[in-house]
């Protein structure tokens, strides 16, 4: 395993995030994180903490693509709805990492349709020599070239979600 961003260097990065996001609201005025199951919930949690002390409050959403064949048609599978409506809120999309932007795409509309007073996205890593289709995304911690990383989140098969660093599995690149 390559280590490409250390756990210092994301908590940095994540905390100039806040502070930009932090900037391009009121005050005070609270915002509603969504996060994508399962890949963004470590991010989720520091961008959340590094938010205080504005009102926050967090909900939850799983998708899953139907496959390599179908994916490049950008079918996205709903496995686990919102608990709340969005109606009237400030919502910011939390996700690990934009890659073809199907998924983003997907959700955004799903999301848009709920009529939230405001759509942001906030995404960790993206990857823009992979995009498909053209999503847009207010918020990126740091843009990688094209190689599977995982940690932070991010697994391979299951696995390496709990590393507190990104990393690239050098067998697989
Ligand atoms: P997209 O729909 O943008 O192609 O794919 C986004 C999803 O693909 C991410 O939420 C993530 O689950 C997965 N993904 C894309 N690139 C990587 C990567 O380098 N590592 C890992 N672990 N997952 C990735």
């Amino acid at each position: 395993m390559t280590t490409l961003f250390t756990a210092e260097q994301i908590n940095a990065r994540i905390h100039q995030l806040a502070s930009e996001i932090d900037a391009s609201y009121p005050s005070g005025a609270p915002l509603h994180l969504v996060a994508v199951l399962k890949g963004a919930f470590v991010f989720l949690s520091d961008l959340a903490r590094a938010l205080a002390p504005r009102p926050v409050t967090l909900d939850f959403i799983a998708v899953s693509s139907y496959g390599a064949a179908t994916k490049s048609s950008g079918e996205v599978r709903l496995l686990k709805d919102l608990d709340a409506p969005l109606q009237g809120r400030d919502v910011i999309i939390v996700e690990d990492i934009v890659d073809t932007g199907l998924t983003l795409s997907y959700l955004q509309d799903v999301m848009r349709a709920r009529d939230p007073k405001s759509l942001r996205t906030a995404c960790l890593l993206s990857k823009p020599s992979r995009r498909k289709v053209d999503v847009q995304v207010e918020y990126i911690g740091f843009e990688i070239e094209d190689k599977f990383v995982v940690g932070y989140g991010l697994d391979h098969a299951g696995q390496f979600r709990h590393l507190p660093f990104i990393g690239i599995q050098d067998d697989l690149t």
